[in-house]
């Protein structure tokens, strides 16, 4: 499709310049997308509001995937009218945002999201408590609503690969930033000033990188030079929306080497903390743990499975752990207790970056508490384990743990044949574990009076 693409752009090639005031234009015979490609909610809503008497385009990612062969993750439609004029356009309509108004339309459970075109706001030109636009002191862009024309709207797009503007007939793109010229070129480049764009919000030097992981697109060299000395500006991001960008990161099935974009540029510091000062304290383990982890994420991506962020977390922090935990050691808390409140400390110190949400924060906790009670395999312990809805992800955990090195005296494969036997041969595998230990010194536990049990010690603990 790329070929076709360009073998019918016979516009001369000329140095790619990022601003255009009139757009390269792609006629329908020029370039290979048709309207059978598209969502059919999304030319829908085009048309809606073309017949309403406003412009509309299919804009942003998809028009750059289908041009890539690549099939959309969702369509984008950019609009002259105002999210309220569009909300009036459709009963299924809802305006979101505050620092990006825009429009949801939902079709069941597909989204299209539209926006209305921005222009650009000199700085220094907007009032502090404007409802429309404002910066901080550092030039990030607090609320940027200030409408504007389809020409101002393709210079305040991220990058010249996603200000491409399909019209719903598919007759023509409109090329105002030279991207078809970067998507030969497999380049990701900023419009504009990079080191500006970047300081006007500073999740474009993830977006990338995401984008450069997922297109396997090099990017820019000037696009790519601000990027390590500005990292640091991701702390002023609020974390919620730090979450849902590490989601994009990772789970879109190319983790791995986004991982390792991340690392390149310095990003993955301010994302995680922790997890990158043990990276630095012990690269060897922390970064095959974590790189197995990804690396199976994007398997089970690739394969269609589902995937949990909750496993992710608990390999990208766990790495961080044993150091809090000696610590708190060194301070006289007990192996056990300590464990529970490094694990407590990390994340809360991690949701002060990435704000994860307690659904995902509570199975890190029961996959990490899971690695000290699958060792506890005594009496009754293996099968209450096996029957714990957590069991699974803690197995998963702790195969991944000794793939990354770790030694933990067979403790995977002993659970592996444990799953496998039949019950009998489960009590064997028991007995022989008490014998083990006698023979390694350890001393025979009395029995104790069941009327004067305690619960089981190390019950997955909730945040
Ligand atoms: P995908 O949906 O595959 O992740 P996308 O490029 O469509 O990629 P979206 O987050 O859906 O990304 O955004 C749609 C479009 O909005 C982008 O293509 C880009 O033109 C514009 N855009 C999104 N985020 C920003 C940003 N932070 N700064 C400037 N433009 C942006
Ligand atoms: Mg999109």
């Amino acid at each position: 499709m790329l070929k076709k693409l360009f073998q019918s752009f016979r516009s001369p090639l000329r140095r790619a310049a990022h601003k255009r005031s009139t757009p390269e234009v792609l006629n329908s015979n020029q370039h290979p997308l048709r309207r059978g490609e598209i969502s059919r909610y999304a030319l829908s809503v085009v048309d809606r509001l073309q017949q309403a008497g406003y412009q509309a385009y299919l804009v942003g990612g998809c028009v750059r995937d289908l041009l890539l062969n690549l099939e959309p993750k969702d369509f984008d439609v950019a609009t002259s009218a105002t999210p309220e004029q569009v909300r009036a356009e459709f009963r299924n309509a809802r305006v979101i945002g505050r620092r990006f108004k825009l429009v949801h339309v939902h079709f069941g459970r597909e989204i299209i999201e539209v926006a209305t075109f921005r222009a650009n706001h000199p700085q220094g030109d907007e009032d502090e408590d404007s409802n429309l636009s404002s910066r901080n002191e550092s030039g990030r862009i607090l609320r940027d609503n200030v409408y504007g024309s389809l020409e101002d709207d393709a210079q305040r797009r991220d990058f010249t690969i996603n200000a491409l503007y399909l019209d719903a007939s598919c007759e023509r793109i409109l090329d105002y930033a030279n991207g078809v010229h970067d998507i030969r070129n497999r380049l990701i480049r900023l419009i504009g000033d990079p080191e500006k764009r970047y300081q006007e919000d500073p999740v474009r030097m993830l977006r990338a990188v995401r984008f450069a992981a997922k297109l396997d697109f090099d990017i820019e060299k000037h696009s790519a030079a601000p990027i390590p000395h500005l990292a640091r500006l991701l702390h002023e991001i609020p974390s919620a929306r730090l979450f849902d960008e590490v989601l994009k990161l990772f789970l879109a099935g190319n983790a791995e080497h986004t991982f390792e974009l991340l690392l390149e540029y310095n990003l993955f510091a301010p994302l995680f903390p922790a997890a990158a000062a043990a990276l630095k304290r012990d690269p060897e383990y922390a970064g095959e743990l974590i790189r197995l982890a990804l690396a199976s994420t994007d398997r089970r991506i690739e394969q269609g499975k589902t995937v949990t962020p909750a496993f992710l977390f608990a390999a990208l922090l766990w790495p961080a752990l044993p150091a809090r935990v000696s610590e708190l050691q060194d301070k006289g808390m007990p192996a056990i207790p300590a464990m529970q409140e490094a694990a407590h400390q990390l994340i809360a110190e991690q949701c002060q970056r990435i704000a994860i949400p307690k659904r995902f924060t509570i199975p890190i906790r029961e996959i990490w508490d899971m690695q000290e009670r699958l060792p506890r395999r005594q009496g009754k312990r293996a099968d209450l384990l096996l029957e714990n809805p957590r069991f699974r992800a803690g197995y998963d955990f702790l195969l991944l743990r000794e793939d990354a090195g770790e030694d933990t005296g067979g403790l995977g494969d002993w659970w592996t044949d444990y799953q496998e036997v039949n019950d009998s041969q489960r009590r064997v595998m028991i007995r022989n574990l008490s014998q083990q230990e006698e023979a390694n010194g350890a001393p025979r536990k009395r029995k104790r009076n069941p009327r004067k049990r305690r619960p089981a010690a190390g019950a997955p603990a909730g945040e």
